[in-house]
Protein backbone atom coordinates (compact mmCIF):
# COMPACT_ATOMS: atom_id res chain seq x y z
CA UNK A 1 0.00 0.00 0.00
CA UNK A 2 1.12 3.48 -1.44
CA UNK A 3 1.59 6.31 2.12
CA UNK A 4 0.20 9.36 1.60
CA UNK A 5 2.08 11.68 1.17
CA UNK A 6 2.69 14.83 2.84
CA UNK A 7 3.86 18.24 1.69
CA UNK A 8 4.42 20.56 5.00
CA UNK A 9 5.49 19.16 7.86
CA UNK A 10 3.07 19.12 11.37
CA UNK A 11 4.53 20.57 14.76
CA UNK A 12 4.43 17.76 17.03
CA UNK A 13 4.74 18.75 20.58
CA UNK A 14 5.40 15.32 22.77
CA UNK A 15 5.06 15.13 26.34
CA UNK A 16 4.32 13.21 29.56
CA UNK A 17 3.93 10.53 31.75
CA UNK A 18 0.95 7.80 30.22
CA UNK A 19 0.26 10.27 27.42
CA UNK A 20 3.56 10.01 26.02
CA UNK A 21 3.74 6.22 25.86
CA UNK A 22 0.21 6.73 24.24
CA UNK A 23 1.45 9.17 21.89
CA UNK A 24 4.18 6.62 20.81
CA UNK A 25 1.81 3.94 20.14
CA UNK A 26 -0.83 6.40 18.14
CA UNK A 27 1.90 6.92 15.93
CA UNK A 28 3.21 3.30 15.56
CA UNK A 29 0.06 2.24 14.94
CA UNK A 30 -2.20 4.24 13.54
CA UNK A 31 -0.53 6.86 11.71
CA UNK A 32 3.25 5.57 9.83
CA UNK A 33 2.03 2.79 8.47
CA UNK A 34 -0.76 4.87 6.42
CA UNK A 35 1.25 8.25 6.27
CA UNK A 36 4.20 9.15 5.42
CA UNK A 37 4.84 11.43 8.45
CA UNK A 38 6.28 14.56 7.86
CA UNK A 39 6.69 16.01 11.62
CA UNK A 40 8.55 19.02 13.14
CA UNK A 41 9.24 17.45 16.50
CA UNK A 42 9.68 18.93 19.87
CA UNK A 43 10.18 17.41 22.88
CA UNK A 44 8.23 18.99 25.74
CA UNK A 45 8.81 16.30 28.12
CA UNK A 46 9.40 17.47 31.18
CA UNK A 47 12.76 16.32 31.50
CA UNK A 48 13.74 18.17 28.26
CA UNK A 49 11.95 21.06 29.08
CA UNK A 50 14.49 21.26 32.57
CA UNK A 51 17.51 20.48 30.34
CA UNK A 52 16.26 23.64 27.97
CA UNK A 53 15.61 26.02 30.70
CA UNK A 54 12.19 25.81 28.69
CA UNK A 55 13.42 27.25 25.06
CA UNK A 56 11.67 24.10 23.59
CA UNK A 57 8.40 25.18 24.47
CA UNK A 58 8.72 28.63 23.19
CA UNK A 59 10.63 27.41 19.77
CA UNK A 60 7.67 25.15 19.25
CA UNK A 61 5.06 27.74 19.52
CA UNK A 62 7.04 29.62 17.18
CA UNK A 63 7.07 26.59 14.40
CA UNK A 64 3.33 26.65 15.30
CA UNK A 65 2.99 29.94 13.99
CA UNK A 66 5.13 29.13 11.20
CA UNK A 67 3.55 26.08 9.81
CA UNK A 68 0.13 26.92 10.68
CA UNK A 69 -0.67 23.44 12.64
CA UNK A 70 0.73 21.70 15.87
CA UNK A 71 -0.26 18.39 17.67
CA UNK A 72 0.44 18.28 21.47
CA UNK A 73 0.88 15.90 23.79
CA UNK A 74 -0.64 16.22 27.88
CA UNK A 75 2.10 17.53 29.39
CA UNK A 76 2.85 17.91 33.15
CA UNK A 77 2.40 21.53 34.74
CA UNK A 78 4.85 21.28 37.69
CA UNK A 79 3.88 22.54 41.00
CA UNK A 80 6.36 21.68 44.22
CA UNK A 81 5.30 17.81 44.19
CA UNK A 82 7.27 17.55 40.51
CA UNK A 83 9.78 19.55 41.50
CA UNK A 84 11.01 17.67 43.28
CA UNK A 85 10.00 14.36 41.86
CA UNK A 86 12.07 15.61 38.50
CA UNK A 87 14.79 17.42 40.68
CA UNK A 88 13.52 20.70 38.49
CA UNK A 89 15.56 24.21 38.45
CA UNK A 90 12.56 26.03 38.45
CA UNK A 91 8.64 25.63 38.26
CA UNK A 92 8.03 25.68 34.60
CA UNK A 93 4.89 27.46 33.66
CA UNK A 94 2.15 25.31 32.38
CA UNK A 95 2.60 24.70 28.27
CA UNK A 96 -0.42 25.47 27.33
CA UNK A 97 -0.39 28.89 28.93
CA UNK A 98 3.03 29.61 27.30
CA UNK A 99 1.98 28.33 24.12
CA UNK A 100 -1.21 30.00 24.51
CA UNK A 101 0.43 33.53 25.26
CA UNK A 102 2.12 33.41 21.98
CA UNK A 103 -0.27 32.27 19.83
CA UNK A 104 -3.29 34.31 21.41
CA UNK A 105 -5.54 31.77 20.81
CA UNK A 106 -9.33 30.80 21.78
CA UNK A 107 -9.72 26.78 23.47
CA UNK A 108 -12.27 25.21 21.88
CA UNK A 109 -13.47 22.25 23.49
CA UNK A 110 -16.15 19.39 21.97
CA UNK A 111 -17.05 16.01 22.81
CA UNK A 112 -16.58 12.71 20.63
CA UNK A 113 -19.91 11.03 20.62
CA UNK A 114 -20.21 7.14 20.14
CA UNK A 115 -23.83 5.22 20.51
CA UNK A 116 -24.07 3.22 23.64
CA UNK A 117 -22.13 6.13 25.89
CA UNK A 118 -25.64 8.33 26.42
CA UNK A 119 -25.06 11.83 27.18
CA UNK A 120 -27.19 12.68 30.71
CA UNK A 121 -29.22 15.04 28.65
CA UNK A 122 -31.21 12.92 26.13
CA UNK A 123 -31.80 15.51 23.53
CA UNK A 124 -28.03 16.14 23.00
CA UNK A 125 -27.64 14.57 19.74
CA UNK A 126 -24.95 16.31 18.43
CA UNK A 127 -21.95 17.45 20.17
CA UNK A 128 -21.94 21.17 21.92
CA UNK A 129 -18.57 23.22 21.29
CA UNK A 130 -17.42 25.41 24.43
CA UNK A 131 -15.65 28.08 23.08
CA UNK A 132 -13.86 29.99 26.11
CA UNK A 133 -11.85 33.17 25.80
CA UNK A 134 -8.56 32.53 27.99
CA UNK A 135 -7.81 35.93 28.34
CA UNK A 136 -8.58 38.31 31.55
CA UNK A 137 -11.70 38.99 33.91
CA UNK A 138 -11.17 37.10 37.31
CA UNK A 139 -8.53 35.16 36.01
CA UNK A 140 -5.90 38.25 36.25
CA UNK A 141 -8.11 40.70 38.88
CA UNK A 142 -6.21 42.39 41.67
CA UNK A 143 -8.52 41.74 45.25
CA UNK A 144 -8.47 43.30 48.72
CA UNK A 145 -10.44 43.21 51.75
CA UNK A 146 -11.59 46.35 53.01
CA UNK A 147 -11.80 47.30 57.17
CA UNK A 148 -14.74 48.27 58.42
CA UNK A 149 -15.18 52.09 58.04
CA UNK A 150 -13.04 51.72 54.99
CA UNK A 151 -14.08 52.83 51.35
CA UNK A 152 -12.87 51.34 48.08
CA UNK A 153 -12.62 53.24 44.86
CA UNK A 154 -12.14 52.87 41.43
CA UNK A 155 -9.55 55.48 39.54
CA UNK A 156 -9.04 55.61 35.74
CA UNK A 157 -6.81 57.78 33.84
CA UNK A 158 -6.60 57.65 30.52
CA UNK A 159 -7.07 60.37 27.86
CA UNK A 160 -9.90 61.67 29.08
CA UNK A 161 -8.70 62.42 32.20
CA UNK A 162 -8.64 61.27 35.74
CA UNK A 163 -12.00 59.64 37.28
CA UNK A 164 -12.59 58.35 40.55
CA UNK A 165 -15.58 55.98 41.19
CA UNK A 166 -16.58 54.99 44.43
CA UNK A 167 -16.89 51.15 44.45
CA UNK A 168 -18.37 50.44 47.96
CA UNK A 169 -18.37 52.58 51.70
CA UNK A 170 -17.76 49.97 54.37
CA UNK A 171 -18.92 52.42 57.06
CA UNK A 172 -20.95 49.65 58.13
CA UNK A 173 -19.24 46.58 57.82
CA UNK A 174 -16.02 45.28 56.37
CA UNK A 175 -15.34 43.21 53.37
CA UNK A 176 -14.17 42.20 49.88
CA UNK A 177 -13.35 44.36 46.49
CA UNK A 178 -12.30 43.15 43.41
CA UNK A 179 -10.47 44.55 40.22
CA UNK A 180 -10.43 43.20 37.06
CA UNK A 181 -9.79 44.00 33.49
CA UNK A 182 -10.33 43.15 29.49
CA UNK A 183 -9.06 44.49 26.65
CA UNK A 184 -10.50 45.55 22.73
CA UNK A 185 -7.65 43.54 21.50
CA UNK A 186 -8.42 40.09 23.57
CA UNK A 187 -11.83 40.58 23.03
CA UNK A 188 -11.50 41.18 19.14
CA UNK A 189 -9.18 38.19 19.23
CA UNK A 190 -11.70 36.12 20.71
CA UNK A 191 -14.57 37.16 18.54
CA UNK A 192 -12.96 36.63 14.84
CA UNK A 193 -11.69 33.05 16.34
CA UNK A 194 -14.85 31.92 17.18
CA UNK A 195 -16.07 33.48 13.92
CA UNK A 196 -13.91 31.31 12.13
CA UNK A 197 -13.89 28.53 13.58
CA UNK A 198 -18.29 28.52 13.48
CA UNK A 199 -17.33 29.03 9.61
CA UNK A 200 -14.55 26.20 9.00
CA UNK A 201 -16.81 23.40 11.34
CA UNK A 202 -20.11 24.68 9.98
CA UNK A 203 -22.43 25.32 13.21
CA UNK A 204 -24.12 28.35 14.40
CA UNK A 205 -22.26 30.37 16.93
CA UNK A 206 -23.97 32.05 20.29
CA UNK A 207 -22.13 33.94 21.88
CA UNK A 208 -23.80 34.79 25.79
CA UNK A 209 -22.64 37.39 28.84
CA UNK A 210 -24.89 39.65 31.12
CA UNK A 211 -25.02 42.86 29.25
CA UNK A 212 -28.32 43.86 31.20
CA UNK A 213 -26.31 43.65 34.61
CA UNK A 214 -23.16 45.03 33.51
CA UNK A 215 -23.73 47.47 31.42
CA UNK A 216 -20.55 48.72 30.30
CA UNK A 217 -18.03 46.13 30.59
CA UNK A 218 -20.45 42.51 29.65
CA UNK A 219 -21.48 45.32 27.13
CA UNK A 220 -18.09 46.01 25.46
CA UNK A 221 -18.14 41.72 24.54
CA UNK A 222 -21.46 42.19 22.93
CA UNK A 223 -20.87 45.32 21.03
CA UNK A 224 -17.17 44.01 19.44
CA UNK A 225 -18.86 40.98 18.25
CA UNK A 226 -21.67 42.62 17.22
CA UNK A 227 -19.08 45.01 14.98
CA UNK A 228 -16.91 42.70 13.99
CA UNK A 229 -19.75 40.30 12.84
CA UNK A 230 -21.36 42.62 10.62
CA UNK A 231 -18.57 44.21 9.38
CA UNK A 232 -16.21 41.06 8.36
CA UNK A 233 -18.98 37.45 8.93
CA UNK A 234 -22.50 38.42 8.31
CA UNK A 235 -22.26 37.25 4.62
CA UNK A 236 -19.81 34.45 4.96
CA UNK A 237 -21.90 33.34 7.75
CA UNK A 238 -25.32 33.67 5.45
CA UNK A 239 -23.58 31.70 2.74
CA UNK A 240 -22.83 28.83 4.78
CA UNK A 241 -26.12 28.50 6.16
CA UNK A 242 -25.10 29.34 10.29
CA UNK A 243 -26.23 31.77 12.23
CA UNK A 244 -24.90 33.69 14.94
CA UNK A 245 -26.73 35.40 17.85
CA UNK A 246 -26.11 37.05 21.22
CA UNK A 247 -28.14 36.11 24.46
CA UNK A 248 -28.07 36.75 27.88
CA UNK A 249 -25.65 33.79 29.47
CA UNK A 250 -28.91 32.78 31.79
CA UNK A 251 -31.09 32.23 28.61
CA UNK A 252 -28.20 30.52 27.01
CA UNK A 253 -28.20 27.87 29.65
CA UNK A 254 -31.90 27.55 29.57
CA UNK A 255 -31.36 26.70 25.76
CA UNK A 256 -28.57 24.63 25.40
CA UNK A 257 -30.31 22.51 27.68
CA UNK A 258 -32.74 22.27 25.75
CA UNK A 259 -31.03 21.47 23.00
CA UNK A 260 -29.95 18.77 20.32
CA UNK A 261 -26.48 20.42 20.32
CA UNK A 262 -24.47 21.22 17.41
CA UNK A 263 -23.65 24.71 17.70
CA UNK A 264 -20.59 26.40 19.31
CA UNK A 265 -21.25 28.31 23.01
CA UNK A 266 -18.74 31.40 23.02
CA UNK A 267 -17.95 31.99 27.11
CA UNK A 268 -16.30 34.53 28.53
CA UNK A 269 -13.43 33.05 30.77
CA UNK A 270 -15.12 32.12 33.81
CA UNK A 271 -18.06 31.14 32.13
CA UNK A 272 -16.46 28.65 29.44
CA UNK A 273 -14.46 27.44 32.37
CA UNK A 274 -17.92 26.08 34.50
CA UNK A 275 -19.69 25.37 31.53
CA UNK A 276 -16.73 23.45 29.92
CA UNK A 277 -16.84 20.99 32.61
CA UNK A 278 -20.13 20.34 32.93
CA UNK A 279 -20.62 19.71 29.40
CA UNK A 280 -17.67 17.53 29.50
CA UNK A 281 -19.75 15.26 32.19
CA UNK A 282 -22.90 15.69 30.74
CA UNK A 283 -21.54 13.89 27.56
CA UNK A 284 -19.80 10.90 29.34
CA UNK A 285 -16.44 11.28 29.74
CA UNK A 286 -13.14 13.94 29.62
CA UNK A 287 -11.23 11.14 28.09
CA UNK A 288 -13.51 11.86 25.22
CA UNK A 289 -12.90 15.59 25.15
CA UNK A 290 -11.12 17.45 22.18
CA UNK A 291 -9.50 20.17 22.11
CA UNK A 292 -8.21 22.58 20.18
CA UNK A 293 -6.77 25.99 20.26
CA UNK A 294 -7.41 28.61 17.34
CA UNK A 295 -4.95 31.52 17.01
CA UNK A 296 -6.50 35.24 15.42
CA UNK A 297 -4.11 34.26 12.19
CA UNK A 298 -5.37 31.03 11.66
CA UNK A 299 -3.13 28.85 13.59
CA UNK A 300 -4.01 25.67 14.85
CA UNK A 301 -2.79 23.89 17.86
CA UNK A 302 -4.83 20.40 18.69
CA UNK A 303 -4.67 18.22 21.59
CA UNK A 304 -6.70 16.06 24.16
CA UNK A 305 -8.31 17.79 26.88
CA UNK A 306 -7.16 15.52 29.65
CA UNK A 307 -4.09 15.26 31.53
CA UNK A 308 -1.08 12.71 31.42
CA UNK A 309 -2.94 10.62 33.55
CA UNK A 310 -0.32 10.27 36.44
CA UNK A 311 -2.19 7.29 38.11
CA UNK A 312 -2.61 4.88 35.34
CA UNK A 313 1.63 5.94 34.05
CA UNK A 314 2.43 4.70 38.32
CA UNK A 315 0.57 1.39 37.49
CA UNK A 316 2.37 0.99 33.99
CA UNK A 317 5.87 1.62 35.51
CA UNK A 318 5.18 -1.34 37.92
CA UNK A 319 4.64 -3.50 35.21
CA UNK A 320 0.59 -3.29 35.19
CA UNK A 321 -1.73 -3.59 32.44
CA UNK A 322 -3.36 -0.15 31.40
CA UNK A 323 -6.37 0.41 30.01
CA UNK A 324 -5.73 4.07 29.56
CA UNK A 325 -8.50 5.79 26.75
CA UNK A 326 -6.72 7.07 23.68
CA UNK A 327 -9.24 8.15 21.61
CA UNK A 328 -8.88 12.28 22.48
CA UNK A 329 -5.41 11.84 21.65
CA UNK A 330 -6.16 9.83 18.27
CA UNK A 331 -8.56 12.90 17.53
CA UNK A 332 -5.59 15.45 18.47
CA UNK A 333 -4.09 13.59 15.21
CA UNK A 334 -6.86 13.42 13.13
CA UNK A 335 -7.75 16.88 13.53
CA UNK A 336 -4.18 18.07 12.99
CA UNK A 337 -3.79 15.97 10.19
CA UNK A 338 -6.88 17.00 8.81
CA UNK A 339 -6.14 20.83 8.95
CA UNK A 340 -2.72 20.23 7.26
CA UNK A 341 -4.82 18.01 4.37
CA UNK A 342 -7.33 21.04 3.92
CA UNK A 343 -4.22 23.90 3.95
CA UNK A 344 -1.98 21.94 1.31
CA UNK A 345 -4.54 20.69 -0.53
CA UNK A 346 -4.07 16.86 -0.29
CA UNK A 347 -7.79 15.32 0.18
CA UNK A 348 -6.03 11.91 0.99
CA UNK A 349 -5.14 13.25 3.93
CA UNK A 350 -8.06 14.68 5.04
CA UNK A 351 -9.62 11.73 4.39
CA UNK A 352 -7.12 9.54 6.11
CA UNK A 353 -8.17 11.81 8.86
CA UNK A 354 -12.07 10.75 8.67
CA UNK A 355 -11.35 7.20 8.17
CA UNK A 356 -9.25 7.20 11.64
CA UNK A 357 -12.04 8.79 13.34
CA UNK A 358 -14.43 6.32 12.14
CA UNK A 359 -12.61 3.26 12.67
CA UNK A 360 -12.05 4.82 16.14
CA UNK A 361 -15.80 4.86 16.66
CA UNK A 362 -16.28 1.94 14.93
CA UNK A 363 -14.25 -0.16 17.62
CA UNK A 364 -16.01 1.18 20.39
CA UNK A 365 -19.68 0.65 18.93
CA UNK A 366 -18.23 -3.07 18.40
CA UNK A 367 -17.70 -3.59 22.20
CA UNK A 368 -14.10 -2.84 22.55
CA UNK A 369 -13.07 -0.27 24.64
CA UNK A 370 -10.98 0.97 27.33
CA UNK A 371 -11.87 0.40 30.77
CA UNK A 372 -13.91 3.92 31.73
CA UNK A 373 -16.06 3.38 28.99
CA UNK A 374 -16.80 0.24 29.41
CA UNK A 375 -17.26 1.10 32.67
CA UNK A 376 -20.34 3.31 31.73
CA UNK A 377 -21.35 1.70 28.37
CA UNK A 378 -24.67 1.22 27.48
CA UNK A 379 -24.64 -0.27 23.81
CA UNK A 380 -26.05 -2.97 21.84
CA UNK A 381 -22.96 -5.34 22.34
CA UNK A 382 -21.77 -6.78 25.29
CA UNK A 383 -18.22 -4.22 26.29
CA UNK A 384 -15.36 -6.19 26.53
CA UNK A 385 -12.33 -3.87 28.20
CA UNK A 386 -9.06 -3.85 26.52
CA UNK A 387 -5.56 -2.73 27.11
CA UNK A 388 -4.39 0.51 25.54
CA UNK A 389 -2.60 -0.56 23.02
CA UNK A 390 -4.50 -4.00 21.90
CA UNK A 391 -7.12 -1.46 21.31
CA UNK A 392 -5.18 0.71 19.04
CA UNK A 393 -4.92 -2.47 17.17
CA UNK A 394 -8.37 -3.25 16.90
CA UNK A 395 -8.21 0.24 14.98
CA UNK A 396 -5.88 -0.49 12.63
CA UNK A 397 -7.65 -4.07 11.88
CA UNK A 398 -10.55 -1.87 10.94
CA UNK A 399 -8.21 0.93 8.86
CA UNK A 400 -7.10 -1.81 6.93
P1 LIG B 1 -5.70 13.68 34.25
O1 LIG B 1 -4.38 13.28 33.74
O2 LIG B 1 -6.67 14.22 33.26
O3 LIG B 1 -6.34 12.44 35.00
C1 LIG B 1 -7.32 12.52 36.01
C2 LIG B 1 -8.10 11.20 36.08
O4 LIG B 1 -9.09 11.20 35.06
C3 LIG B 1 -7.27 9.96 35.83
O5 LIG B 1 -6.61 9.52 36.99
C4 LIG B 1 -8.31 9.02 35.30
O6 LIG B 1 -9.15 8.53 36.35
C5 LIG B 1 -9.18 9.93 34.46
N1 LIG B 1 -8.66 10.05 33.08
C6 LIG B 1 -8.16 11.17 32.47
N2 LIG B 1 -7.82 10.91 31.21
C7 LIG B 1 -8.09 9.61 31.01
C8 LIG B 1 -7.91 8.73 29.90
N3 LIG B 1 -7.39 9.17 28.74
N4 LIG B 1 -8.27 7.43 30.03
C9 LIG B 1 -8.79 6.98 31.18
N5 LIG B 1 -8.97 7.75 32.27
C10 LIG B 1 -8.62 9.05 32.19
O7 LIG B 1 -5.54 14.83 35.36
P2 LIG B 1 -4.59 14.89 36.67
O8 LIG B 1 -4.34 13.54 37.21
O9 LIG B 1 -5.19 15.93 37.49
O10 LIG B 1 -3.22 15.49 36.12
C11 LIG B 1 -2.09 14.70 35.76
C12 LIG B 1 -1.03 15.59 35.13
O11 LIG B 1 -1.54 16.11 33.91
C13 LIG B 1 -0.66 16.79 35.98
O12 LIG B 1 0.77 16.86 36.07
C14 LIG B 1 -1.20 18.00 35.23
O13 LIG B 1 -0.33 19.10 35.31
C15 LIG B 1 -1.27 17.49 33.82
N6 LIG B 1 -2.35 18.10 32.99
C16 LIG B 1 -2.01 18.43 31.71
C17 LIG B 1 -2.97 18.93 30.85
C18 LIG B 1 -2.55 19.27 29.46
O14 LIG B 1 -1.42 19.09 29.07
N7 LIG B 1 -3.46 19.77 28.64
C19 LIG B 1 -4.29 19.07 31.28
C20 LIG B 1 -4.62 18.67 32.59
C21 LIG B 1 -3.63 18.18 33.42
P3 LIG B 1 -8.88 7.14 37.13
O15 LIG B 1 -7.53 7.24 37.75
O16 LIG B 1 -10.00 7.12 38.08
O17 LIG B 1 -8.94 6.03 36.10
MG1 LIG C 1 -12.37 24.09 35.19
Amino acid sequence: MQKIKMTTPIVELDGDEMTRHIWAWIKEILIEPYVDLKSEYYDLGLVNREKTADKITVDAANAIKKYGVGVKCATITPNAQRVKEYNLSQMWRSPNGTVRAILDGTVFRAPIMVDGITPYIPTWTKPITIARHAYGDIYKDVEGYVARGGKAKLVIEDSDGEREIEIFDYSKTGGVVMGMHNTDKSISSFARSCFNYALDTRQSLWFAAKDTISKTYDHRFKDIFAEIFNAEYKEKFENAGIEYFYTLIDDAVARVIRSEGGMIWACKNYDGDVMSDMVATAFGSLAMMTSVLVSPEGNYEYEAAHGTVTRHYYRFLKGEETSTNPVATIYAWSGGLRKRGQLDGISELCEFADRLEKATVDTIESGLMTGDLAAIYKGKSQATKLNTVDFLKEIAKRLD
